[in-house]
């Protein structure tokens, strides 16, 4: 963040919403948290709380001596106890009647299903953590997991949490420079990928992928590779080095040696390091440990998306994100849950994916992200009406702000108007949610992700670190060290400090910019990075973007600021509309009347442009870096993590064209 950008004052709070959604009678009776007395009391004694919450949630094989240690900002929580991931994941829940409970529910892009029992996990755990060690994989070492949406990944990241070896999770969509640079900073010495992935019927070719990378690398020692796709990826197998998984196994299966008791492991020990999304600059490699990740990521699950047992959770995220690991394996499985695992686009075969499988897999709760649900709004709502959905019970976004127009649309045509929803503001960062209702607690407002989760002692500050007044926008900060929090970047102590913890001496800095309301709900505004100074009013991103899109012709929105010799800075948005509308003159002017309406005369875009697409990081969120870019006619910063080149010089051709 520049210093022109933090300016002074705070941001202004601008949009108006008024609607209200209190818990449902039914779900708030029975729900996992109906005492609102929590929040005291997380608050009074937070250290008691977590530790309480601690011995309910997690099997320790060992109990800590300390619950926090805090040498700001270095966080060490339960210290001295010693407990396994895997085993919190897959073997507590074989004694009873959860054995045979599906744990993963997979289906794979081309329609092939597999159930996988808790029982049947506990095996395929076993003899992938029993074939790694046979491979060479010691406690401690680091494992490149590069492979697509299916079961294999979610074993093979609980196989290395059995051991002990961090794994670092690739998305699948990364190209093989962004492998090897990720390979090459926390020195992989083992890759799991697989011959290729399906992606939209054809296949992406991870294994050609993976070769790539480990030219660039020295690393490596062995690379394994998943059979997937068969004979449509021609994969050749370097002697010495490349590995045929089932190979492997079945030879571990001979040996007889299948099974793999679980590391007693430091509470401390590292779990995984993955990079961040990278939508503001260069991606960071986010090192989470072990107890109070889990205490943090499964405490999360049963509280905020109401876990019971029948439930059937689809959190529709890559593994490759953070919210794959936190709410795709660790928080479900950790709960004993039975989760969906889908490996394909919610475009394909047909725009009705997402709602076939939830009404083939009776799915009660589904998370999932605000670029997808802008998407299924662009599609219309005949797609969903296609599908029996009466299954669904709570609806969860995560990623980005969500519109409150977007948030509506979700509420009426997902959730058929009877599903609360839970916007769960969090950070690769933060490990688990910060910031979100408690559904049978929580009257919702579209748009807010509503108030911080017990225990979690966030604020908003201004420039020097004051709280804000409520209804004035400021900076997201958190107060406390929090179980689930990210311990470093990894092997890098001095740029963990420089990015979260030297802005405010004590306080960990999120990046977001954000409002509390009079009732204390957190509006987030948008990114610090996005932040617009119009005439020294500092207005975020997020309630412009949310005026355009709340205007029947736009699908999507993204704001910039562009120098502007009288204001300082000028709005220009980058608007895709709605299919079949007439992007023309008259809709330029109509939007920019429509949003001066909504916000104020100040809030006014000095211009618009109409473009096919936005630029999106692979997880989707919309990278405004990129536009800010393209409208002062720079050269493009880290496009690593872009999810398609192609759409960057598109935006820039149909931007010149309409300037001219
Ligand atoms: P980088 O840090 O490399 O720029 P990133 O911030 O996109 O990447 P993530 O950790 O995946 O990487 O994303 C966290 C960010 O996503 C948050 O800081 C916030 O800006 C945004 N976000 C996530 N959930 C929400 C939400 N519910 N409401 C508002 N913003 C959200
Ligand atoms: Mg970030």
């Amino acid at each position: 963040m520049t210093q022109a950008q933090a300016g002074s004052g705070a941001l202004e709070a601008l949009l108006q919403e008024d609607r209200r959604f209190p818990p449902p009678a039914e779900l708030a009776a029975n729900a996992s948290v109906r005492d609102p007395q929590i929040y005291a009391a997380a608050g009074r004694d937070p250290e008691a709380y977590w530790a309480a919450r601690a011995e309910e949630q997690v099997s320790w094989f060992r109990p800590w001596e300390q619950v926090l240690e805090w040498k700001a900002p270095f966080a060490k929580w339960f210290v001295g106890a010693e407990v396994n991931a895997s085993y919190n994941c897959v073997d507590r829940h074989l004694q009873g009647p959860r054995a045979d409970k599906p744990a993963i529910v997979f289906e794979g892009e081309p329609g092939d299903t597999r159930t996988i029992t808790y029982r049947d996990l506990y095996a395929q755990v076993n003899l992938a953590a029993a074939t790694l060690r046979r491979l060479g994989v010691k406690k401690g070492d680091k494992v490149a997991i590069y492979l697509p949406m299916i079961p294999e990944a979610a074993v093979v990241m609980l196989a290395c949490a059995r051991l002990g070896a961090p794994h670092t999770v690739v998305f699948g969509g990364f190209s093989p420079e962004s492998l090897a640079d990720r390979i090459n900073d926390c020195q992989a010495s083992y890759v799991v990928t697989s011959d290729g992935g399906w992606r939209r019927g054809a296949v992406v070719p991870l294994k050609a992928n993976t070769d790539a990378a480990l030219e660039r690398t020295s690393t490596v020692k062995t690379c394994v590779v998943v059979r997937r796709v068969g004979d449509a990826a021609g994969v050749s197998m370097k002697e010495g080095r490349d590995v045929w998984w089932h190979e492997a196994l079945e030879q571990t299966t001979e040996s007889g040696q299948t099974e793999c008791p679980p590391e007693r492991l430091d509470a401390e020990h590292p779990l995984f390091i993955l990079y961040t999304s990278g939508s503001t600059g260069k991606p960071k490699g986010i090192l989470h440990t072990t107890g109070g990740y889990l205490v943090g990521t499964s405490l999360t699950h049963k509280w905020i998306f109401d876990l019971k047992e029948d439930d059937v959770f689809w959190c529709t995220a890559d593994v490759g994100w953070v919210t794959g690991h936190s709410y795709v394996v660790y928080g479900p499985l950790c709960n004993g849950a039975t989760c969906v695992m889908f490996e394909g686009t919610p475009d394909y075969p047909d725009k009705d994916r997402f709602w076939a499988l939830v009404a083939r897999h009776k799915v009660t709760i589904l998370y999932t992200a605000p670029t997808a649900i802008r998407s299924f709004m662009r599609w219309g709502e005949a797609y969903p009406r296609r599908h029996d959905m009466s299954s669904l019970r709570l609806l969860g976004t995560v990623g980005e702000p969500i519109n409150p127009e977007a948030w509506m649309w979700y509420r009426e045509h997902i959730g058929g108007g009877r599903c609360p929803i839970v916007d769960t503001w969090w950070q690769t960062e933060t490990g688990a949610i910060m910031i979100s209702p408690l559904p049978g607690l929580t009257t919702t407002k579209p748009g807010s992700a509503t108030l911080p989760f017990p225990g979690i002692d966030v604020d908003v500050v201004d420039e020097r670190g004051d709280p804000v007044p409520l209804g004035r926008g400021g900076y997201l900060v958190v107060r406390r060290p929090w179980p689930a929090m990210l311990r470093t970047l990894w092997g890098d102590d001095e740029r963990y400090i420089q990015t979260y913890w030297s802005k405010y001496p004590g306080m960990y800095f999120a990046g977001d910019g954000c409002r509390r309301d009079e009732e204390g709900y957190y509006w987030f505004l948008g990114r610090v990075d996005d932040v617009l100074n119009v005439s020294a009013h500092r207005i975020g991103t997020m309630e412009l973007e949310s005026a355009l899109v709340s205007h029947p012709s736009v699908a999507e929105a993204a704001v910039i600021g562009i120098p502007d010799e009288i204001t300082g800075q000028a709005i220009a948005a980058f608007v895709t509309p709605k299919m079949g509308v007439n992007a023309d003159e008259a809709l330029n002017h109509t939007l920019r009347q429509h949003v001066a309406q909504k916000i104020g005369p100040i809030a006014r875009p000095k211009l618009i442009r109409f473009t096919s697409e936005l630029p999106k990081t692979r997880s989707g969120k919309i990278m405004r870096r990129l536009l800010r870019d393209i409208a002062e006619g720079r050269i493009l910063g880290d496009t690593s993590t872009l999810l398609d080149a192609g759409v960057v010089a598109q935006i820039k051709e149909q931007y010149e064209a309409q300037e001219a």
